[in-house]
């Protein structure tokens, strides 16, 4: 069988939940028995999301081969619940470096290089990696940002060309709209959807499908408006209300049929039926009444929700196992320090310190760590919330005044948490952190032990400074853990404290492989031991 393509392209504004609907669609596909691949391409000249700040791009989410990437990947690997790897998401950056250093090499002597066709070979060579690397029978691909953004236009005429390659019966051209509502009349509008796909035809693209997002009930009469306008079948013309449940995305795709649709347009038999009965189950477990915990994240991007989308899908999947509702409140570090803030610790049954970088807002974690460990808090620290909880120790515990970690002051007399060996050479910022999937003994009787319940794990990191050996006995002596050690016993990868009813933190990414329907161990431990507090 040829490989099939799914095109998702945006239109009219973005953040309308292209990636969620990509997402989604792979999942009612892989149910009817289809082996799924995923791919995003993102417009924009940076490398990879790595070095942008998260306020620009939101989380970086990173894969076990350690590529970073943009958060979409996360939606796809949290619907569909495949791993995936480096060729699931490329940039214009990309994109282009490999073209030049081809150039500067001279692979192109005696040629011009240009946009057509050395950009769009390059772009249509890297789609043509997700089907020879993972043998995939449908392969999703989305197109960040929207269309009639000039950076988007090689990839758009690349999939134009690529679409005349394969077979126009092997890909659908997607298309995901937003219909806006007048506040005054609350007049649902059909005009930019229709714009849209007017700029989408002048580059010689017609989409098959339209799916027209809209936070209102949209019915019959406008859809076939549209279809009308767009030059779409009127069947394949979706409309989709904003649904109050993330998980619910795919149970309201597949009740609008659009499993059978894809099926039907692209000339393909499923082999089973689709099995949406956990989803099911897992959006009335969402909606059913249950007791509250309150978790306060501590982070520095907190203004953009965006920035710690895997944490905080990551805790909704450890309440959904608590048979728990978590409400997250949202505390900025750097308010910690100026003595704001603390109404919201100080009402959390847990903290959590997520990952970050620079030193701004750092203390203010330092601080949450603290009051976490001195009034019995359940805490969960993640990479940076790790280091924090070892510095808060030395600095509170071990009477090491000036402990921190180098990152953040390079004279430090303490140095516990330090630059990592391997790094001190490495100059270039971009994509040389200690990144991906790193295995990790977990030592037997421990919380974390306990939690996973397997004695080794392998998880996802991105981090340049550690846990600084000369320093472990000292903090051994003192009540502090180390539960989890590579297992040449050299890297510090988990700490818990001894006397403490949850105070666990990771080197590495948990988040990351958080699943609705298989939440991550330490999460949920974090939340056992917040609904225990909120009992009590
Ligand atoms: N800035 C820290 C380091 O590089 C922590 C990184 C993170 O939290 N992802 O080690």
């Amino acid at each position: 069988m040829a490989t099939k393509y799914l095109f998702f392209t945006g239109g009219v504004v973005s953040s309308v939940g292209k990636g969620v609907t990509a997402a989604a669609t792979g999942l009612l596909l892989k149910e009817r028995g289809f082996k799924v691949a995923v791919q995003k391409l993102d417009p924009y000249i940076n490398v990879d999301p790595g070095t942008m700040s998260p306020y620009q791009h939101g989380e970086v989410y990173v894969l076990d081969d350690g590529a970073e990437t943009d958060l979409d990947l996360g939606h796809y690997e949290r619907f569909i619940d495949i791993r995936l790897s480096r060729v699931s998401n490329f940039t214009t950056g990309q994109v282009y470096a490999e073209t030049i250093s081809k150039e500067r090499r001279g692979d192109y002597l005696g040629g011009t290089i240009q946009v057509i066709p050395h950009i769009t070979n390059e772009i249509k060579r890297r789609i043509g990696l997700v089907e020879k690397e993972t043998g995939a029978e449908i392969v999703i691909l989305e197109v960040g940002g929207t269309v009639g953004d000039i950076e988007s236009q090689p990839f758009l005429e690349a999939l134009r060309q690529l679409r005349n390659e394969v077979g126009r019966e092997n890909c659908l051209f997607i298309h995901v709209t937003w219909l806006p509502t007048i506040g005054a009349t609350g007049e649902i509008k059909t005009k930019p959807t229709q714009h849209s796909v007017a700029a989408l035809r002048s580059i010689g693209i017609s989409p098959n499908v339209i799916i027209a997002r809209a936070d209102q009930d949209v019915d019959k009469g406008l859809c076939e408006k549209i279809a009308l306008f767009c030059d779409v079948e009127k069947d394949s013309v979706i409309p989709m209300k904003t649904a109050e449940v993330l998980y619910e995305v795919p149970l309201l795709l597949e009740k609008m049929g659009v499993g059978e649709l894809m099926l039907k347009k692209l000339g393909l038999k499923s082999t089973r039926k689709p099995n949406m009965r956990p989803w099911k189950k897992l959006v009335e477990e969402v909606r059913t009444q249950k007791p509250t915990v309150k978790v306060a994240l501590v982070g520095k991007y907190v203004e953009l929700q965006d920035a710690y989308m895997s944490v905080r899908e990551a805790l909704k999947h450890a309440a959904l196992a608590n048979h728990v509702e978590v409400e997250i409140e949202w505390v900025h570090s750097a308010d910690l320090e100026k003595d704001k803030g603390w109404d919201a610790i100080k009402k959390a049954d847990a903290v959590l310190v997520p990952g970050g970088f620079g030193s701004r807002g750092v203390e203010g974690k330092i601080l949450a760590a603290r009051y976490a460990r001195e009034n019995n808090v359940p805490y969960l620290g993640l990479c940076l919330g790790m280091q924090v909880m070892c510095v808060e120790f030395a600095r509170n515990v071990l009477d090491l005044e000036d402990a921190n970690s180098s990152e953040f002051d390079r004279g430090t007399e303490h140095p516990v948490i330090d630059l990592m060996l391997d790094q001190r050479a490495i100059t270039d910022m971009g994509g040389t952190m200690r990144l991906g999937l790193y295995p990790c003994l977990l030592q037997k009787g421990t919380k974390a032990a306990t939690a996973y319940g397997v004695p080794k794990v392998d998880e996802r990191h991105r981090h340049r400074f550690e846990f600084n050996n000369s320093y472990r006995e000292r903090f051994k002596e003192h009540g502090m853990v180390f539960s989890g050690l590579s297992p040449d016993g050299k890297l510090v990868e988990i700490v818990e404290l001894a006397n403490h009813p949850y105070m666990v933190a990771s080197q590495f990414h948990p988040e990351f492989l958080s699943r609705s329907m298989k939440p991550h161990p330490l999460f949920v431990g974090l939340l056992k031991a917040a609904k225990e507090k909120a009992k009590k």
